[in-house]
């Protein structure tokens, strides 16, 4: 077989691959997803529902939340909430409690 043929052959696999492996992270919370929606989650915590969540207050988001299970500075990390799925960093729902 020549290079080229086998080169022909191997890009479309390996593009494909390279999209199998980026679906296979974790996709992003959806604020419409039902469960997002029930717990108010938006993926700016400036953005939430103030009058309808009560419990939000300034500084809080996804990233001080002692349910993020993201490193200090990742942009989206898990959250038991939300299975298989990530939130932003900068995100924020009425479930939020302060990291201690
Ligand atoms: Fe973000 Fe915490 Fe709500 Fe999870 S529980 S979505 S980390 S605020």
């Amino acid at each position: 077989m020549t290079t080229r043929r086998r080169f022909i052959q191997i890009v479309p696999l390996t593009g494909a691959a390279l999209l199998a492996s980026r679906t296979a992270f974790a996709a992003n919370v959806e604020e419409k997803d039902p469960q997002a929606a029930a717990l108010g989650y938006v993926a700016d915590a400036a953005k939430a529902d103030k009058a309808k969540f009560k419990t939000w207050a300034a500084g809080q988001n996804c990233g001080n939340c002692q349910l993020f299970q993201g490193k200090a500075g990742d942009a989206y990390g898990n959250c038991p909430l939300f299975a298989g799925k990530q939130v932003s960093a900068k995100g924020w729902c009425s479930a939020f409690a302060k990291k201690a």
